[in-house]
């Protein structure tokens, strides 16, 4: 244990501007074989977790970012059965993503399985039990490989990696995009984190670049999670058609009442609203 403002995490992201976290005890800390990861704990967002220097995810905010990832594509879809999770080795997006009974497998690849293994005993929190859920499918593999590989088909596809630098570089290319509109069912949707606009305005405008010359129906949308600093954190979406991006209200609603689960960020109202954009987001 360390005293009182003795040991701080400074986030290393950025060059000349970056977010500190006072570290009141360091659970975990090593090099894996694809990343340095770091486990801490902080007096105001609780646990974290970081991978080569930069947030993943808190205790605290985490649900910011693992709602709107699972629950605008499927309440917006409104029939997903066959998940693929690409990265998230925290567990919190499998988690949101079997909150909905009627998803019957989640596969989840994860690149590197010391952040699985990791997280399931220093953040168990995050991923809730998801791990050890029955719909669960683990495969301990690069993603690209993957969906290079299989013959199987998703109805909804989250990429939740690290900024693109390291093991995630390959999941932000065309070719890894083809791969996935490849293997998503037809109204299947892709969904990715695509970093803070504000701060990383590149890997935004990129994505929206390959969104649209890869998927009939690109977009990106909008969620706020305090310590992906300094703006929105903007996620991707690319489907075959806008029919469930554009699902009414009034079916959103249904389903999220129907759904019957609790959240602490994601709402309808928020879902009907995430989709709009700031002037400096319109990408052309
Ligand atoms: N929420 C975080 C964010 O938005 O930056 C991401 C959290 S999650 C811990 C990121 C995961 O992506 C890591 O566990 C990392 O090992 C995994 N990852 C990175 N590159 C990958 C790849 N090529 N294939 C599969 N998983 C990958």
């Amino acid at each position: 244990m360390t005293g009182r403002g003795e040991e701080w995490f400074s986030e290393t992201l950025y060059g000349s501007f970056g977010q500190r976290f006072e570290v009141t005890n360091t659970l975990f800390r090593s090099s894996t074989e694809h990343q340095d990861l770091m486990i801490f704990e902080t007096p105001f967002f609780g646990r974290v977790l970081a991978l080569d220097g930069v947030i993943q995810t808190t205790e605290r905010d985490e649900a910011a970012y693992h709602e709107m990832l699972s629950h605008v594509p499927i309440f917006a879809h409104g029939n997903v059965k066959d998940v693929l999770i690409i990265g998230g080795g925290d567990g919190g997006a499998l988690r949101e993503v079997l909150r909905h009974n009627d998803v019957e497998r989640a596969t989840m690849v994860e690149i590197d399985g010391s952040v699985v293994d990791l997280c399931r005993e220093y953040l168990p929190m995050l991923s809730n039990g998801a791990f050890d859920d029955p719909r669960t499918e683990l495969v301990i593999t690069d993603g690209l490989k993957f969906v290079q590989q299989t013959d199987r088909r998703f109805d909804l596809i989250i990429i939740d990696s690290t900024d693109p630098g390291g093991p995630s570089l390959p999941l932000f290319s065309d070719e890894f995009y083809t791969h996935c509109r490849n293997i998503l069912t037809g109204h299947g949707i892709f969904i990715c984190q695509s970093g803070v606009s504000f701060v990383q305005a590149d890997e935004s405008r990129d994505t929206k670049r390959r969104l649209t010359e890869i998927f009939e129906d690109p977009a990106l949308y909008l969620t706020q999670v305090p310590t992906y600093a300094f703006g929105f954190m903007t996620l991707g979406w690319g489907a075959r058609s806008d029919m469930a991006r554009t699902t009414g209200g009034e079916n959103i609603r249904r389903r999220f009442d129907d759904a019957n689960i609790e959240t602490r960020y994601y709402t309808p109202d928020i879902h009907a609203a995430c989709f709009s954009l700031p002037a400096f987001m319109n990408y052309k």
